[in-house]
């Protein structure tokens, strides 16, 4: 039997990905996929749909989600499989986390206003109902406006931080993220920690901290991920008895990314599912990835 076709980051509607997430699901069965985790931003009200849906298919599901940490202005993504999506400390801080992304994004686009022909109501037009709003919202509206030509144009213009309007937004530091998983039973996982031209998002003191608390993996296999940085990550990995994972980070059509670019190894997988004590894996009718 072939390797399992797994791919463990992706995002929906819910956050900032173009698809439902239903339509995601069905997508990565179609790509082949025997293990998805969707991944959406510092949120799980995806999880319902993706689930119902993925039961009805030859394929298994991670239900996650993807945390916005940040170290002074540097964001660190933290990966969360398999939490209790009913925590209450998981619920209180994503909450926060989301509302200060609106804050953010309102004052992102009051100062863009100032320059460009943009408005809050734009943005808003651009995002589902209650989804953990981003600049690829901002983004879109941008497109939408005719002042950009597509979203990775947005980040490399208007939206880069040279650009001025750039801000961060509330967020805990990632020891606190990574501790905050666990407490709710999840599996942390640090997303493309190596996608900075700056070097590694956090040097190896901070990385024995969270090694401390708990962090399970490091995603290596990503294409933001520069060559020299997953030479260092896989070497940490090595040394802090950490797992990798490889992910297509798919946002639908909002990026170029597409689902199953990059693969997790199975024992990854399983070693997830071992330790996650939060929620179970969902195994779809006639999935070849069973737990
Ligand atoms: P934010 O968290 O609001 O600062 O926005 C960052 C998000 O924008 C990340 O989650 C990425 O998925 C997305 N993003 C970053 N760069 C690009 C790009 N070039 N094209 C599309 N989406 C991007
Ligand atoms: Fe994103
Ligand atoms: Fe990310
Ligand atoms: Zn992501």
């Amino acid at each position: 039997m072939p390797d399992p076709f797994i791919d463990l980051h992706t995002h929906s509607s819910v956050s900032d990905g173009t698809e439902r997430p239903a339509d995601l699901v069905r997508a990565a069965s179609s790509a082949g996929l025997d293990a998805l985790a969707l991944t959406d931003h510092d949120t799980t009200a995806g999880w319902d749909e993706a689930i119902a849906t993925a039961r009805t298919l030859p394929m298994t599901l991670l239900p996650g989600l993807e945390l916005s940490t940040r170290i002074g202005y540097r964001s660190v993504h933290v990966l969360g499989y398999l939490v209790d999506p009913t925590h209450p400390g998981l619920v209180a801080e994503t909450q926060r986390i989301r509302e200060g992304r609106v804050d953010r994004a309102m004052r992102m686009v009051e100062r863009i206003a100032r320059d460009h022909p943009v408005s809050w109501q734009d943005v808003i037009a651009q995002a589902s109902p209650g989804a953990t709003i981003g600049r690829p919202h901002i983004a879109d509206a941008l497109v939408a406006a005719g002042l950009e030509a597509d979203r990775s144009a947005a980040f490399r213009g208007i939206l880069h931080p040279a650009a001025g309007y750039y801000e961060p937004h509330e967020a805990p530091s990632p020891l606190a993220g990574v501790e905050l998983i666990r407490a709710a039973g999840g599996v942390p996982v640090i997303a493309h920690p190596a996608a900075s031209t700056r070097g590694i998002v956090l040097d190896e003191r901070a990385l024995e901290d969270l090694v401390e608390a708990g962090l399970g993996g490091l995603e290596v296999d990503h294409r933001e991920n520069l060559t020299h940085g997953k030479r260092v990550l896989l070497d940490w990995a090595d040394r802090y008895g950490l797992f990798v994972t490889g992910s297509s980070d798919y946002h639908g059509t909002g990026k170029p990314n597409r689902l199953g670019e990059h693969r997790t190894a199975e024992r990854a997988f399983r070693t997830i599912v071992a330790s996650a004590t939060g929620s179970e894996p969902v195994v779809g009718d006639g999935s070849r990835l069973t737990v």
